[in-house]
């Protein structure tokens, strides 16, 4: 089997592609250009894949790139994981968002139709687009109120990739998938901010930390077990879209309190707030109900936010040590 994956230097694109080497996939990933591309590929580093991987080079801004790059790779499944993924940022760049988080998504869909038309294709939709929640419990039916240009971004590409399905006869799915995290989360987001605030302290190269909305609530899991639902989606005879969460949902302020005491520390000694880090309007409070997933592909979390976090601060200790050293 051939695999495709857009995003593939990301957090969830590093473990899919570790996750489908394991499986005997032959794996290609799309590459955008960058100056600093020595660093580009830590991630597929980290997990030591980085030359099992066949990458090809192309944007998702850019039809031609995506059309040569499956051609290339000539995949039974595409993973169109790439996005301007960040949320925050979402309100600074609403129009490169837009590009590549929506409009990136139709010409993936636009390259497989064109290119290879008989390939499965996953969609990685978000529960951001849940935003202001109309049910307490979210689930494919919930209807969507998205709260950001990230969000907004998302839904579109969600909807177009329903109705290629609907329009075209496309084996196309989205996975609405809950806040996941690892040790290969970006720095930016909030969990992997607090891991790596944790181990700088602990190593004594930094006093605080500063957040922004300590009462957010979050559904959170571990990207491991989601890239593993994003490949029985594929598996399936029909397509389909399916929520994807843990169905337990933590403060931002719990978060760090399991991250401190990890290391024998008291958060409240150590986090401050700064409004900077506030949004114009914000999600506060997501839970996933994943039961459909569980009933028809029988997908379960495995890792328990506790031992994500502990694995998270153990990784950013190492890193931090390995800076020091
Ligand atoms: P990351 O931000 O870690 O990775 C994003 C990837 O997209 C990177 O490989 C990045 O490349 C690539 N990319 C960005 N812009 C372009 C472009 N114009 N052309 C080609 N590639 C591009 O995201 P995650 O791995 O965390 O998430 C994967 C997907 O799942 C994203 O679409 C995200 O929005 C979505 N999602 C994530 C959730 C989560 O909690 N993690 C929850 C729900 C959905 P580069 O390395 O060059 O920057
Ligand atoms: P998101 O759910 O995709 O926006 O993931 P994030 O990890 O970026 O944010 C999760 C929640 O943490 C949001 O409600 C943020 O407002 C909140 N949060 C509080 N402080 C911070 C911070 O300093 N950085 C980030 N990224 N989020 C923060």
């Amino acid at each position: 089997m051939r695999a495709f994956i857009t995003g593939v230097t990301g957090q969830d694109g590093a473990y899919l592609a570790q996750f489908l080497l394991d499986k005997g996939y032959e794996v290609f990933g799309l590459l955008r250009r960058s100056a600093s591309s020595d660093v580009v590929a830590d991630r597929l580093r980290w997990l030591g894949i980085d030359d099992q991987v066949q990458m090809i080079d192309g944007d998702l801004t850019d039809l031609s790139s995506l059309i040569r790059a499956l051609e290339r790779a000539a995949p039974d499944e595409i993973y169109n994981l790439a996005a301007q993924s960040f949320v925050k940022t979402s309100w600074n760049q609403p129009l490169l968002t837009g590009q590549v988080t929506a409009l990136g998504a139709a010409n993936m869909l636009e390259a497989l139709r064109i290119a290879q038309p008989n390939a499965r294709f996953y969609q990685a939709s978000s529960s951001e687009m849940f935003g202001l929640v109309q049910r307490s419990e979210q689930n494919e039916h919930t209807p969507f109120y998205p709260r950001s240009p990230y969000g907004v971004a998302k839904l579109y590409a969600h909807w177009t990739t329903v109705n290629y399905r609907e329009s075209f006869g496309l084996h196309a799915s989205n996975g609405i998938l809950f806040n996941h995290e690892s040790p290969l989360r970006g720095i930016e987001f909030v969990t992997r901010k607090i891991t790596d605030a944790v181990a700088r302290i602990t190593l004594n190269t930094a006093r605080e930390l500063t957040l922004g909305n300590l009462d957010a609530r979050r559904d959170w899991g571990h990207a491991q077990d989601y890239v593993r639902a994003m490949w029985m989606m594929l598996q399936q005879d029909e397509p389909d879209d399916y929520v994807i969460a843990s169905g337990r949902t933590t403060t931002v302020r719990d978060v760090c309190r399991i991250a401190f005491s990890h290391v024998g520390l008291d958060y409240r000694n150590h986090v401050r707030t700064d409004p900077i880090f506030l949004r114009p309007v914000e999600v506060d409070v997501l839970t996933g109900d994943a039961g459909k997933a569980q009933q028809v592909l029988g997908w379960a979390p495995q890792i328990s936010l506790e031992a994500m976090i502990a694995e998270m601060v153990d990784a950013d200790l190492v890193r931090q040590r390995g800076v020091l050293n």
